[in-house]
């Protein structure tokens, strides 16, 4: 018998409900003393990635009075949390690793316990709706908000264009800096986009670089613009952020890791993107991410210089990973020539197919706004002193 997974569960004190947008996390219950739990679904795309579970849902507190209550992630295999203590913010969390912190608690028979769980014990307030992610994952139609204020506030400045649609009709754009600057000679054409990877912070990370860039004023867009010209992708997996998706779209497909050989393989969503690009190539590529595991260093990735066509676009790209290794404390990780997987990025495609210097940069997921804000921006400015040096 297959049963439907409980996506929402309700009692006299509190609603849990995936049903927000990105809501992910299933199967709520309730055990005695205001003990809550839900089980985070895996994703379809962890094959490639390891990156197993990323929840998000709501609670809600449906009483006047202030209310005391646990909820606990409970996974379906043991080292489901590998890694991931460092993303969570240990104020809240309480991880347990190979401890079995519920049958403690729980009658063991309601409950088939895993060594691994973890809990957040919270106060919510008079009718206090919280929303619980054990990753920073921003809705797509709050980062939309901000991106169509950011083109009515700048109209004769920036220009707002829908790149396509994804197969749940959810539009793709660019938002890109207006100027004169393209005509010229030896304007560099910088384009900057968020992972495809919903649960990291790319587009985020790209939108912060994009409202810093505006917040400096005319004297400093005016010098830029001289050298540069500035492009921003937004949203190459719309429906997966709506959907509460680690890796993969509404389709099942790993946009990341789909940019193949024949544009009518790939997913609907590249498609779109890759048409675009042919017609607006870039001079330089950067693709935000961010990760999870380990530790909390930040690192470019590095696409073999062998890709590219001639020797001053290879010493340009050696000179900006140099510096973005030196701001990473020598923290880099390479991709070697035809490495699975990564050979069907969209950094790789660029570097092969046109002989675009492009870089992914993967911050970390346990970064708080303003270190998103500032350690984007420093990876930025440094790329740009790369290309003005070279
Ligand atoms: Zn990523």
């Amino acid at each position: 018998m297959h049963m439907e997974p409980i996506r929402q569960f309700k009692d006299r004190k509190f609603l849990l409900t995936s049903e927000i947008e990105g809501g992910n996390a299933i199967n709520f219950r309730k055990y005695p003393g205001d003990i809550y739990s839900f089980e985070p679904k895996r994703d379809p795309g962890e094959n490639y990635s390891n990156q197993a579970y990323y929840f998000k849902f709501q609670i809600e507190n449906l009483q006047k009075d202030p209310q005391h209550v646990t909820v606990t992630a409970i996974a379906d295999y043991d080292d489901v949390w590998k890694g991931w203590q460092f993303s969570l913010n240990p104020s809240l969390w309480t991880f347990s690793p190979n401890k079995q912190i519920l049958p403690e608690k729980l009658p063991r028979d309601t409950i088939r316990a895993t060594p691994q769980s973890m809990s957040i014990n919270l106060l919510l307030q008079s009718y206090q709706k919280l929303i619980i992610s054990n990753m920073l994952a921003f809705p797509y139609s709050q980062l939309l908000d901000e991106i169509e204020r950011l083109a009515e506030l700048y109209p004769t400045f920036l220009k707002l264009t829908q790149i396509g649609l994804s197969p749940m009709r959810n539009s793709i754009y660019s938002l890109k800096i207006k100027s004169d600057s393209e005509t010229q000679d030896n304007c560099c054409k910088i384009l900057i986009a968020g992972s495809p990877q919903p649960n990291e912070c790319g587009d985020f990370a790209t939108l912060t670089i994009l409202q810093e860039f505006l917040n400096k004023g005319a004297e400093f867009w005016d010098d830029f613009l001289s050298h540069f010209s500035l492009e921003c992708i937004f949203f190459q997996n719309p429906d997966g952020m709506i959907l509460g998706t680690n890796m993969v779209n509404s389709k099942g497909e790993n946009p990341f890791f789909a940019w193949f050989e024949n544009t009518d393989d790939m997913p609907e969503e590249n498609q779109h993107i890759w048409k675009y690009l042919e017609k607006n190539k870039p001079n330089l590529y950067l693709e935000m991410h961010s990760f999870f595991q380990d530790n909390k260093t930040i690192r470019p990735y590095i696409y073999p210089v062998d890709l590219l066509s001639n020797k001053k676009a290879r010493n340009l790209y050696q000179k900006i990973v140099k510096l973005l290794i030196r701001y990473c404390n020598g923290m880099k990780e390479e991709i070697q020539l035809n490495q699975p997987y990564f050979r069907n990025t969209l950094c790789y495609k660029l570097m092969e197919r046109y002989h675009i210097p492009s870089i992914q940069f993967k911050l970390h997921s346990a970064m708080n706004l303003s270190q998103i804000t500032q350690t984007s921006w420093d990876v930025f400015t440094r790329i740009i002193k790369g290309i003005k040096k070279g």
